[in-house]
């Protein structure tokens, strides 16, 4: 069963939608010398058998996949449709290059809308020539295996939109959600380690704060969980890091997890 096997996390990104930096900010949490205050956009790997799992591809993609040498991707997962989680989508073709294969995507029906949106040549009839290869895998709100690894969505609300979370194992992995649904929370449970976002320190119409991540993380009462996708409204990662409770961190980029 894939709930035994060993699973290595890798967060790629751990900003909201500006990054931090944010371009053009002289705040403290901007120009602050820590690493750990750089936060590309928003998305995690997972290992499982030397098989990597991206989940979501946002404009930082690219990169993110130099920095952490990545030489193959079994597959794409997406959360929702939100521009800094898909944008990098056409830089895939590196993989169907290198690689020589096309790259699995799941998503839901309303993920491939947006993709289509922003990347109109993609799914076109007559696709140009140079545009990504990828073979969509729609996904709804029922756990799916890919090489033998069972993915379990989880649907949470964004403000007024339903965003899918995932569990792989022990792990859970939410981001962007505001609300999670009473009869979603029993597919939380147990987890071990659980990523969770907290966009600042005040309240957020579609993202949770600190205190409301806080509270999800108190009731689930896992071993580990970690804060991603931060605004540098959240402050310094050393100075928020010290007022967190022991099984709580944030996260950062290039954090590794070894579940
Ligand atoms: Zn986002
Ligand atoms: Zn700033
Ligand atoms: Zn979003």
């Amino acid at each position: 069963m894939p709930y035994h096997k060993p699973m290595t996390i890798t967060f790629l990104g751990t900003g909201t939608s500006t990054g931090v930096p944010v371009v053009a900010c002289d705040c403290r949490v901007c120009t602050s010398d820590d690493p750990r205050d750089r936060r590309l956009r928003t998305s995690v790997m997972v290992e499982v058998d030397g098989n990597h799992y991206v989940i979501d591809c946002g404009p930082d993609f690219r990169y993110q996949m130099i920095r952490e040498k990545v030489e193959d991707i079994a597959a794409i997962l997406f959360t929702h449709g939100h521009r800094d989680h898909i944008a990098g989508l056409d830089d895939v073709r590196a993989f169907n290059y290198v690689l020589n294969k096309t790259v699995d995507i799941y998503a839901s029906d309303t993920v491939v809308d947006s993709i289509n949106k922003e990347f109109p040549y993609i799914l076109k009839e007559k696709r140009f020539f140079g545009a990504p290869q990828l073979h969509f895998h729609i996904i709804d709100n029922k756990p799916f295996t890919i090489n033998g690894v069972l993915f379990t969505p989880i649907e949470l609300v964004h403000h007024k939109m339903p965003v899918f979370g995932f569990r792989v194992g022990d792990f859970t992995y939410i981001t962007d959600a505001s609300h999670i649904p009473e009869e979603e929370k029993g597919k939380i449970k147990g987890s071990s380690v659980l990523v969770i976002n907290a966009l600042r320190k005040s309240k957020h119409i579609s993202h949770f704060s600190l205190d409301e991540a806080l509270q999800v993380i108190g009731e689930v009462n896992p071993k580990q969980a970690y804060i991603t996708h931060l605004s540098h409204f959240m402050g310094i990662h050393e100075e928020v890091s010290r007022d967190l409770p022991d099984n709580v961190f944030l996260a950062h980029d290039g954090l590794e997890i070894r579940i």
